[in-house]
């Protein structure tokens, strides 16, 4: 199966060239124009398989141009993962909501569940065809650690990660600067988030950039969610959601920045999962809430506003543009992307709107709201991290909802602390070891001992000077 251009689908694909370079004809994204459809005897048959055995089950059904043997090698990466045989988890939260936890891989942040065999699978590609790459992500705090953790020390790959200088958390920020290996380098910008995606984007497009790593041996590719290569590892964990709730309807709640994981969640549900609705949760920055409530686009009177949940600190929501594909095509989306690109704003029609609402819901919270909602389900005995604190306030009481928690709450101590016992007393490390005794949880050593080591990478740069910085260290 091939994949095409979001905004031309002259311009197609096979899966492995997507993964090598993500972009597309006229700054589109690759996409699936078909989906293919799971039915009743691939369910009777996945009822008893595990995880991974599933995931390749439907992997196999794209029938992508990479073998079943690298994607089977790429799915044991989930052994680096908690419990090494299923790499998720449900914890009953009510009658009527589980939450899915998508956090228990290496840095802690549902990035894992694709990064980690995503790694795999581009190293093995560069080093079959005899090339070598570098792999750009751009973070709001945890693709950058995710990324990072994934090729470390990985053959024929190099990879930059951008993160904004003041915009995560200490304990992302830790992963990154203390990530250590030669084939990794992190880079601090000033910006926000949506600074570091365009740098990133900008630099994909940049033909003397490209010129210089020819030059230096080195092919350009990116990490980020605009990647294919991401999104399929993401559909695979709704369609196991379907076989735990046993063919009954759901809801899934997922909270949302970037789109790609509520991605993940439409395509499964255009594969066959028995998703009601998807309930898009967002922070304050809540151009999507307004997007599948009101049909716009707007980002003429929005600035970054930040928030608890910096991950979520996005208002440029990338794969919101591989849904419009899928709805309405690539010119409609050309279209759509380029008022977007020039005016700031774009609007769909009544019809394109009602066609969004079939399928999805959408609301926000505050820090306030979510800060009472970490207390609340503390009380429980359950810690949530702030991200998924959004998520709450769009259960559906009248059927079953899974929401989907997306960090372990360890990754943001002081706003969890603020939460639920007001405010920090000691430092973040302290704070961090009296949480976990009192909720009787444990601190993988991966997170604890961030606190003891130097930071390796000290670079901070401003937007013009990241392109010589990136070069400067790959002639090294
Ligand atoms: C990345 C991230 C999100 C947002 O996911 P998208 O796929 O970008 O919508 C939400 N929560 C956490 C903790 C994340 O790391």
């Amino acid at each position: 199966m091939k994949l095409f251009s979001t905004r031309d689908t002259k311009d197609s694909v096979e899966f492995s060239e997507a993964l090598l370079n993500p972009s597309a004809a006229f700054g589109g994204l690759y996409a699936p124009e078909i989906l293919p459809v799971c039915d009743k005897k691939f369910w009777q048959e996945s009822e008893n398989l595990s995880y991974r055995d599933f995931a390749l089950k439907v992997i196999e059904k794209f029938g992508f141009d990479i073998s079943g043997e690298i994607f089977a090698e790429a799915l044991k990466r989930y052994k680096n993962f908690d419990d090494q045989k299923c790499p998720v988890k449900f914890t009953k939260f009510s009658e009527n909501c589980e939450i899915l936890e998508l956090y228990h891989g290496p840095t802690r942040a549902f990035k894992d569940m694709a990064l980690q065999p995503f790694g795999e699978i581009l190293s093995k590609i560069a080093v079959s065809r005899k090339e070598n790459y570098l792999i750009m992500c751009a973070t709001s705090g945890d693709t950058g650690p995710a990324t990072l953790q994934t090729f470390a020390n990985a053959k024929n790959t190099r990879v930059i990660c951008l993160y904004p200088k003041n915009g995560t958390s200490e304990v992302q920020r830790l992963q990154m600067v203390n990530a250590d290996a030669k084939n990794l380098k992190t880079i601090g910008i000033k910006g926000n988030f949506d600074d570091a995606q365009r740098a990133l984007k900008n630099l994909l497009a940049d033909n003397e950039f490209k010129d210089e790593l020819a030059a230096n041996g080195l092919k350009l590719s990116a990490a980020n969610s605009v990647n294919f290569g991401r999104i399929l590892f993401q559909i695979i964990y709704y369609l196991f959601a379907n076989l735990h709730f046993k063919g009954r309807n759901f809801n899934v709640i997922v909270p949302s920045g970037n789109f790609g994981n509520a991605l993940g969640a439409y395509y499964a549900k255009k594969m066959g999962a028995n998703i009601a609705d998807i309930r898009i949760a967002s922070n304050a920055n809540n151009v999507l809430t307004e997007l599948f409530t009101k049909g716009i686009y707007d980002l003429r009177k929005r600035s970054l506003i930040k928030t608890m949940s910096p991950a979520m600190d996005i208002l440029i929501s990338s794969n919101v543009e591989r849904l419009l594909f899928d709805k309405f095509g690539d010119i409609r989306t050309r279209e759509l992307m380029r008022d977007l690109k020039e005016n700031r704003f774009y609007k769909l029609t009544d019809d394109e709107l009602k066609e969004l609402k079939n399928d999805f819901k959408a609301g926000f919270s505050n820090d306030e709201e979510c800060s009472e909602i970490i207390k609340k389900v503390s009380e429980k005995g359950i810690l949530i991290d702030p991200h998924t604190a959004n998520c709450f306030k769009l259960i559906n009481e009248n059927g079953k909802n899974l929401i989907v928690s997306t960090a372990e709450w360890l990754k943001f101590t002081p706003s969890m602390v603020k939460a639920i016992n007001g405010g920090m007393k000691s430092d973040e490390k302290s704070e961090m070891n009296a949480l976990a005794e009192k909720f009787n949880v444990k601190i993988p050593k991966s997170i604890s001992s961030l606190f003891e080591r130097s930071e390796i990478h000290k670079d901070i740069a401003e937007q013009n000077e990241i392109k010589n910085k990136i070069i400067e260290w790959i002639k090294k």
